[in-house]
């Protein structure tokens, strides 16, 4: 089979263009590298089934030869990266899944959108399921990332019930793992990256609040069982592991690992910090033959092996 990842030389992108390479599929990678890395797609060029082009999803385009699905990545995720450029994030996510939707409305083909546990805001409720409509802050540091995003869940929605398009929302949670930006400012890469250089753990705020954390081979895995639902099936989904942590103890565990001098030093709590995150994936277990299975502790491992590497 042929799919489009945009996106696809991003974190959760380029480790899904592996797997989609790895069943035996061809992939169209498109991406315009604001956040992405060339870096981390190159090698697949070698398989002779990938194909990289440039491309702003903000624009149209359009796909010539006949494709099997479409995989909708392309956005700026973590905070420093997506609150750079505001606007430019509101649009990725409006016009770019427009984009999306219109190709895999023209081909006929399933759509999977990467949705995000932002959506829910900071929750009123925890774990977090799917009917849980959100407590978000339209005007805030966060929202163009997360009402962007719930402004492309509509479209989707709207697509589906306009012209039965078999578009699949997924909502992350937390991802983590190799390929990740090291410098990109995410709270797992920040402590391993600092950890590493042996200079101390930023905690924003207390470090009481919680996230839920979830490595990228389940992720990956959870997206690919997604595509290949019946249409049917169209979430949103949840996807993610339900093992909640805090900050601090996120801290503790990258210092208890990689040992060295480096302490923890407090830094003023972001606007809008969501004070819990835990994904209710009741749905997701129900629905896909899929379910997490890397512990945090194994996970953490392999990312920090990764980051030994490139950093
Ligand atoms: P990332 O920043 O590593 O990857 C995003 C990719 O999209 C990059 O390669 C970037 O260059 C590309 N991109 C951005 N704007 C583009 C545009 N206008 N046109 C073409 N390409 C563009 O982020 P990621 O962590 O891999 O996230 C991938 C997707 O998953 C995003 O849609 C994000 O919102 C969603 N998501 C991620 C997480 C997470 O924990 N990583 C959680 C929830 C949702
Ligand atoms: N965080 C932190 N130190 C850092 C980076 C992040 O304490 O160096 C906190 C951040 O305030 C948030 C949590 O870690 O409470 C997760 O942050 P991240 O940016 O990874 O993801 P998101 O906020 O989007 O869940």
């Amino acid at each position: 089979m042929r799919f489009i990842v945009t996106g696809g030389a991003g974190f959760i992108g380029s480790n899904l263009c592996r797997l989609l390479l790895r069943e035996g599929h061809r992939v169209v990678c498109i991406d315009n590298f604001q956040t992405g890395r060339r870096e981390n797609v190159e090698e697949l060029v070698n398989t002779g089934r990938f194909t990289l082009v440039e491309h702003d999803v903000r624009e149209p385009f359009s796909i010539d030869s006949p494709i099997d699905g479409i995989y909708n990545l392309a956005c700026p995720a973590s905070p420093p990266h997506y609150q750079a450029d505001p606007i430019g994030t509101i649009m990725t996510s409006v016009m770019g899944t427009k984009n999306c939707l219109d190709i895999a409305h023209s081909h006929n083909v399933s759509m999977v959108q990467a949705s995000t546990s932002e959506i829910y805001g900071d929750p009123a409720i925890s774990p977090q399921p799917e009917g849980y409509w959100g407590n978000v802050n339209p005007c805030g540091p966060r929202s163009c990332y997360n009402e962007g995003k719930r402004c492309a869940e509509a479209l989707c929605y709207s697509y589906r019930t306009t012209y039965d398009t078999d578009v699949k929302i997924a909502r992350l949670f937390n991802v983590y793992g190799p390929y990740m930006d090291p410098h990109d400012g995410r709270v797992v890469s920040n402590f391993i990256v600092q950890a590493l250089s042996e200079v101390p753990l930023t905690i924003y705020g207390s470090g009481e609040q919680t996230r839920s954390f979830c490595y990228i081979d389940d992720l990956v895995r959870g997206l690919y069982a997604l595509i290949q639902t019946p249409s049917s099936f169209q979430g949103p989904v949840n996807l993610g592991n339900p093992t909640e942590i805090t900050v601090m103890d996120l801290a503790r565990a990258v210092l208890a690992k990689i040992g060295g001098p480096s302490r923890v030093e407090h830094r003023p709590l972001p606007t809008d910090d969501p004070h819990r995150r835990k994904p209710d994936i009741t749905l997701a277990l129900d629905n896909l033959p899929w379910r997490p299975e890397v512990s945090l502790d194994e996970g953490l491992d392999h990312t920090i092996a990764y980051f030994r590497r490139v950093r």
